[in-house]
């Protein structure tokens, strides 16, 4: 089979080792406990599926523009609005097949090849691969742990090049959980204003921001960086909606005309039921985002004390998303069973082996010193898991 360079150049996912071994385990019927988990673990509200119901029911079930129905548009540009004050008409807007999917058209959409996107590093590790799809470059800016992971201008700054088209800004972020203030988000609105730039933020967690911190959202720092904004979003996890495959996209309307096009030959429209569903989960009651959040956060403080509570392993306090990210650097070199721990997909396999714990390898997101823990899951299971982490640093030699 000669397979197109295009797919030939597609990282397989690094973390697929580690959730292929920790689905063997449960299969044999073992007592895992899994940190990877990417998804709310909340049902989607009841409301939410009774109107895909009712959609089913009145036969809501044929094609309908490929760019989203125009009252999920309409109830997407409210949301923006009442949320942020941002302004943006229907025809601003497109309903795509997950937020996923959304970032892969906007790459589409933006870049050509040879462009080059800067990624803040450590990075949610589909960017770098929509980016490639584009034949475009994925430029890494380092941050570092003493700074929340953040990008700073100056870090920024170093990565510029005459081809650099684009940033990818992801607050809240995943692997990190870090969340950008309203002055470095405006420091890099001026940024992306004096260079050009296009922003393709990502702001999928943006309902999941803890002690009280607000999401500021850059689209809504002026006008020209409103221009050159592609603000991305989607049900999946303010709504506890994965697989619904909801997102959207909030742009100029010449970028959204365009990917709609795109979009009208490649998936043609996002699944009918879950688009309406989905218009009656932004115009519904909203109250139970925020007990999920509460829910959250606690088990985020859990999560950070327990960690911190382990000699060699450290973490900070992330302020979104659900995500923590383990600093491992105290036990590399260290050996279990003879064995030394090189880097992160060493430790995540011999916890999983010794202590049936799954965690994912931080070599994933570019940070081999680190391992990221989801707290999408019960204070029960993350007590249990993070008590088998103490056992199995406890054990190296
Ligand atoms: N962006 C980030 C940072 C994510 O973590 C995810 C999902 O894990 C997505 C986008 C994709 O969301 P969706 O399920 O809507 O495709």
């Amino acid at each position: 089979m000669q397979l197109s360079n295009r797919v030939m150049g597609i990282a397989p996912s690094l973390t697929l080792k580690i959730s292929a071994m920790e689905k063997e385990l449960k299969a044999q019927g073992r007592d895992v406990v899994g940190f990877g988990a990417g998804e709310p673990d909340f049902d989607t509200p009841q409301f939410i599926k009774d109107a895909a119901k009712t959609a089913l029911d009145k036969g809501l079930t044929k094609y309908t523009p490929a760019e989203g129905t125009k009252e999920l548009k309409e109830a997407i540009a409210a949301r923006l609005n009442a949320k942020y004050g941002l302004s943006y008409a229907p025809d601003c807007i497109t309903v795509n097949n997950g937020a996923k999917h959304s970032l892969f058209n906007v790459c589409q959409a933006i870049l050509n090849p040879g462009d080059e996107c800067l990624l803040p590093s450590p990075y949610w590790l589909t960017y770098p691969e929509l980016v490639k799809m584009a034949d475009a470059l994925p430029v890494y800016v380092e941050t570092t742990e003493e700074n929340d992971f953040k990008a700073s201008v100056e870090d920024l700054e170093k990565a510029l090049t005459k081809k650099t088209k684009a940033l990818i800004l992801n607050s809240p972020s995943n692997p990190c959980g870090c969340v950008y203030g309203r002055q470095e988000m405006q420091e890099i609105a001026d940024f992306a204003v004096k260079h050009g730039l296009y922003v393709i933020s990502d702001e999928i967690y943006d309902e999941l921001v803890y002690g009280g911190r607000e999401h500021v959202s850059i689209a809504t720092l002026g006008e020209e960086i409103k221009e050159r904004t592609i603000l991305v979003n989607g049900m999946s996890k303010a709504y506890s909606m994965t697989g619904w495959r909801i997102g959207y996209t909030a742009s100029v309307k010449e970028l959204a005309k365009a990917m709609g096009s795109y979009q009208s030959h490649a998936t043609s429209n996002p699944n009918s039921i879950a688009q309406y569903a989905s218009a009656a989960a932004l115009k519904g009651p909203q109250d139970f985002i925020g007990e999920m959040r509460h829910s959250f956060e606690k088990r985020r403080n859990l999560m950070y004390d327990m960690i911190n509570g382990i000699e060699g392993l450290s973490c900070r306090m992330p302020d979104g998303a659900f995500y923590i990210m383990v600093n491992i650097s105290d036990v590399i070199g260290k050996t279990y069973e003879g064995k030394t721990i090189t880097g992160s997909l060493d430790f995540s396999e011999m916890l999983l082996s010794a202590t049936l714990t799954a965690v994912v390898p931080g070599v994933a997101f570019g940070a081999d010193r680190f391992v990221r823990l989801s707290y999408a899951t019960s204070e029960d299971k993350i007590k249990k898991g993070i008590e088998r982490i103490g056992e199995f640093i406890e054990m190296l030699g």
